[in-house]
């Protein structure tokens, strides 16, 4: 039986609008038009973990196995890639970005993609801090919240910014990157992935948080968590509700231990808190009542306690039983809150490299018995709470190689601390990767479409050129990225590696 593609394609549809995806999982009668094979396949697919090939049609990927079993989908038409025991993974997807924003903006003189592996410069960094917080102060001020002040993005001309954001997505395919997660999305960014789209021109999948000042337009035009496709989807908003630690102006419960920033020495001084309880309840409940998912930014455990009441009223009064809500960074924590975190079933997204760019100085500014809650990630997995990953770029480096070895080892460029700073809350390999592929794909509600290497699933897949599972972790941000792969379509190729 001759079957091409255009056939697939109309069959696939079919078989997604009827549910019956499983069909061809174990109908060898078909052909693919490529596979991979005699690899060493981590899915992320937990009944099935682990495979050596995968079989492909148009955009997904129709089988998953052996290398015997894959092989019966070859006819003369299928491009067979042999990956000579390489590591393969989904599709990174990285869960916290300003990504977007940040590669329109970008000049070809800049480049904010190549990791710049510097050691940490304690008087760099307080500078850096001193400015970040008189920010946030003049904010604060001003009654206002970072996400409201931003002043809407003025666009380069078309081709300027076309160039520049494809310039960025280049840059991601080679780190891996398939699917961008872009917090506090303005407007024009969004009209703008939408005229790519339109011209077929789009190559990465794109998630998107508006900005908070936006909502009464996303209400207006009746945009809401249901509205995009694979490529550009609306998730909803992001909401900004304290500081940062570095700066010492994230909201805490209780007030620093350290006087580093003049701010520090104002009487009662316990940080910056955007949203007060009543705004939260306001604002999320208005959030809540558009259908539109809600992200925010809490670092602090004042703001985490704030967000947490917040979520839980709007909750109470409207239940969503499957609301998928974020808390992005939840970097101090406490029992109390991970249980609530629990108990709500609010989402973690927390950040590859904030532990070890934080280590230096969050002893100090916390004291040690709320260190033990301050980027607490193992205990939030044996919690059972599901975290997603993500890096935060520009502020943070964008490698998910890069991430996945800070969260693994909790240690610096040059390998400080020795054992990993607090190194019972290091996680493995397979939760990293877990966070930045299937659980991300929860948090955008496409677990069934993508996130996993898994019959029916878009072909988003990333080959290795080292096995991350079975290197010292200290050489995962070293491993390289050989082939990317978005919806069956090659991104990025190394030559000389596949
Ligand atoms: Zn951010």
């Amino acid at each position: 039986m001759i079957c091409n593609k255009s056939f697939f394609s109309t069959f696939f549809l079919l078989s997604f609008l009827s549910g019956s995806i499983t069909l061809f999982a174990d109908d060898t009668a078909f052909t693919a038009d490529l596979v991979m094979i005699n690899g060493k396949i981590w899915t992320a697919d937990s009944s099935n973990p682990y495979a050596e090939a995968v079989a492909i049609v148009a955009d997904k990927i129709i089988a998953v196995g052996t290398t015997d079993e894959i092989e019966t989908y070859i006819t003369e038409h299928t491009k067979i890639i042999d990956l000579k025991k390489k590591r393969v993974v989904p599709g990174f997807q990285d869960s916290h970005t300003h990504f977007i924003d940040e590669a329109i903006k970008t000049t070809p003189l800049k480049d904010p993609y190549t990791p710049k592996f510097k050691a940490y410069n304690r008087l760099a960094f307080e500078f850096g801090s001193f400015f970040t917080g008189l920010l946030h102060i003049g904010v604060k001020m001003l009654g206002s919240t970072p996400m409201d002040l931003l002043p809407p993005q003025q666009l380069p001309n078309e081709s300027t910014s076309e160039l520049r954001l494809k310039r960025g997505i280049h840059e991601l395919h080679k780190m891996g990157i398939t699917t961008v997660f872009e917090l506090g999305t303005d407007w024009e960014h969004y009209q703008f992935l939408l005229s790519l789209q339109d011209k077929n021109e789009l190559d990465i999948r794109c998630e998107l948080y508006f900005a908070s000042r936006l909502i009464d337009k996303l209400i207006q035009t009746g945009i809401n968590r249901h509205t995009g496709d694979e490529w550009v989807r609306v998730l909803g908003v992001k909401f900004y509700s304290d500081g940062w630690l570095g700066p010492r102006t994230c909201a805490l419960r209780e007030s620093y231990q350290d006087k580093t920033f003049i701010w520090q020495k104002c009487p009662g001084y316990t940080g910056i808190l955007y949203m007060d309880q009543n705004k939260a309840n306001r604002d999320i409940l208005k959030a809540r009542l558009a259908g539109l998912k809600i992200a925010t930014h809490t670092i602090g455990d004042r703001a985490v306690e704030v967000i947490l009441n917040a979520y839980e009223n709007a909750l109470s009064l409207y239940p969503d039983s499957d609301h998928r809500y974020t808390l992005e960074h939840a970097s101090v924590l406490g029992p109390d809150l991970i249980e609530r975190i629990k108990m709500l079933h609010v989402i973690p997204s927390i950040q590859f490299s904030f532990a070890t760019t934080d280590m230096y100085f969050v002893e100090n500014a916390l004291g040690s018995e709320r260190t033990k809650y301050t980027y607490p990630w193992q205990t939030l997995l044996d919690n059972d709470i599901i975290c997603t990953g993500g890096s935060d770029f520009p502020v943070e480096v964008i490698s998910p190689l890069w991430g996945i070895q800070r969260m693994v080892t909790r240690q610096d460029v040059n390998a400080f601390p020795e054992d990993g700073w607090h190194p019972e809350e290091r996680i493995s390999v397979e939760d990293a990767l877990r966070m930045i592929t299937i659980n991300s794909a929860y948090s955008s509600f496409e677990e069934d479409t993508k996130g996993s290497i898994e019959t029916g699933k878009f072909a988003d897949i990333v080959v290795l050129s080292r096995d991350i599972l079975d290197i010292p972790p200290t050489e995962i941000a070293a491993t390289e990225v050989v082939l990317t792969m978005v919806g069956g379509k090659i991104v990025y190729e190394r030559a000389d590696q596949v």
